[in-house]
């Protein structure tokens, strides 16, 4: 079930030798090799991109948009196969990969439609004089996607670059290459021209480093943590290139005396335990209003501990492990550090098992200021649960972070509602539900969380430059 790895350069799939193994973090497997661009990979790849931009540029939107649903078809046929890779390179369960798969596809399908809407405007001009706006693509764009989410992640890059008109060189995640691959084939299957999709693995710092500063490359788009985000930001720097940046994210929610308290727990623990909370917009930071904090936090600890952890290919797993060895002791550190400043540890905090990075679903509660976690995103599945004694006192909370991605809210009151719609930084702010973002809305960061939109109305405004032609009926 997991694909050959390989590398997709001018349409053609190319091996290389490769001493870097990819290894299923529930059984710590090696199920493939990863291949490694060299510098000759590289400049072949952007060789295809600006041919590929120079043709894909000028095909109609409405053929962009055509390429882009048969390949999004593909992937929804495929979906059995493309959800088994993910889960043996990724460890999340197999329902949440097959979900994953489809959400890919949605990417597709709503840039798709997005492709044919690029509108220009016209402006009043004077008599013999005519204002028109333009928004043209904007050339190769090299882009870097994480390993969280290996086929979605990829498909918003490859999305708003293929239905802007764009080509694009992406490298996938090291850990999690087959989603990509997957993407590639559907693009390829489905009659994309050669070099406007391109698709690399190796070094992610030689990649970045070789192909940021080149001159064909217009937009650097990279989702990933905040300390990458910045480097590759100063790469860019250098060519004044564009870049779109979906950053790090430290996501309060703020639990109101109103709320329903039962309901409102249980979907926090399983809303924080999904994809081992290796997502940018999951729920970390709970701040509860002082009169329910008690009822709320033992809800949720029970709800949190009472979470399957296993294989993701077994049946009525809820949590696979995390996605990668390196990211083990960086929790352990988190919870040690919160727990030596007073922090109680309510549930978990130990990797467990013999094979796996498995790591215990936990639950931090009465977590110092100080305390690394309430700066520091864990992107694991760790919560953190703390008295707030007013909406003041939870906005002041919640807005402490360098942060500005994700938000949430339990209440109905209209007025907390109002306030925290003004008043809470973050891109996307949810209300009674802990989902973040859909292919329709505007997704990202405000702060360190980056900035640049992806998918909504918003979406495709990065892959494309403005252009104001001033059109004079006579030589003036
Ligand atoms: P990391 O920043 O080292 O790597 C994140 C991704 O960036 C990886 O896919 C990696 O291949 C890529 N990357 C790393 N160095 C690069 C470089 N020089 N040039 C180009 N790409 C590069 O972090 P990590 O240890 O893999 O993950 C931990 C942190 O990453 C988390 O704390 C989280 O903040 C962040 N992260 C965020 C998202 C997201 O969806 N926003 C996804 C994955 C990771």
């Amino acid at each position: 079930m997991y694909p050959e790895l390989k590398l997709f350069i001018a349409g053609e799939w190319r091996t290389t030798a490769s001493d870097m193994p990819v290894v299923n973090p529930a059984t710590e497997q090696e199920i493939g090799r990863l291949p490694r661009a060299a510098k000759s990979d590289l400049d072949d790849a952007l060789e295809a991109a600006e041919k590929g931009f120079r043709i894909w540029s000028r095909t109609s939107p409405r053929k962009r948009s055509d390429v882009i649903l048969r390949a999004a078809a593909l992937m929804r046929a495929r979906q059995e196969e493309i959800a088994h890779s993910i889960t043996l390179e990724h460890g999340k369960p197999l329902p949440q990969a097959r979900l994953e798969v489809i959400r890919g596809a949605e990417f597709f399908e709503w840039d798709a439609g997005e492709a044919m809407r690029t509108y220009g405007r016209v402006i009043p001009a004077a008599h013999g004089h005519k204002f028109s706006v333009h928004h043209q693509p904007i050339g190769v764009v090299a882009a870097f996607s994480p390993w969280n989410f290996p086929m979605s992640q990829p498909a918003r890059k490859i999305a708003g670059a293929l239905a802007s008109g764009c080509s694009i060189i992406l490298k996938a995640a090291e850990e999690t290459p087959a989603g990509a691959i997957h993407i590639a084939r559907a693009f390829e299957d489905a009659g994309l021209p050669p070099g406007v999709l391109n698709l690399l693995f190796g070094e992610p710092s030689e990649i970045s480093g070789y192909l940021i500063p080149q001159e064909p490359v217009r937009l650097v788009a990279f989702t990933g943590s905040t300390a990458i985000g910045r480097h590759l930001t100063t790469l860019a720097s250098e060519n004044m290139t564009s870049v779109l940046m979906e950053l790090g994210g430290h996501a309060p929610v703020i639990v109101c005396e109103d709320t329903d308290v039962d309901m409102a727990a249980v979907s926090g623990a399983v809303r924080k335990m999904r994809n081992a909370g290796q997502v940018c917009t999951s729920p970390t930071r709970f701040f509860v209003h002082e009169r329910i904090f008690d009822d709320f936090a033992a809800t949720f600890v029970e709800r949190a501990a009472a979470t399957v952890v296993g294989n993701g290919m077994d049946d009525g797993v809820e949590m696979g492990p995390l996605a990668n060895e390196r990211r083990v002791p960086v929790l352990t550190d988190l919870v040690e550090d919160a727990r030596a400043k007073g922090a109680d540890v309510a549930t978990g905090g130990a990797r467990f098992g013999e094979t796996g990075y498995f790591f215990e679903p936990t639950v931090l509660m009465n977590v110092p200021d100080d305390a690394r976690i309430m700066q520091e995103e864990p992107f694991g599945p760790i919560a953190v649960i703390n008295p707030v004694s007013s909406l003041d006192d939870a906005i002041a909370k919640a807005n402490a972070v360098p942060y500005g991605l994700a938000g949430y809210a339990f209440t109905n009151r209209a007025d907390y509602i109002d306030r925290m719609i003004d008043e809470v930084e973050v891109g996307n702010l949810s209300i009674n539900t802990l989902e973040a973002s859909m292919p329709e809305t505007p997704f990202g960061g405000v702060k360190s969380s980056g900035y640049g939109r992806e998918g909504g109305a918003e979406g495709l405004d990065n892959y494309m430059t403005v252009k104001h032609v001033w059109h004079s009926a006579k030589i003036t």
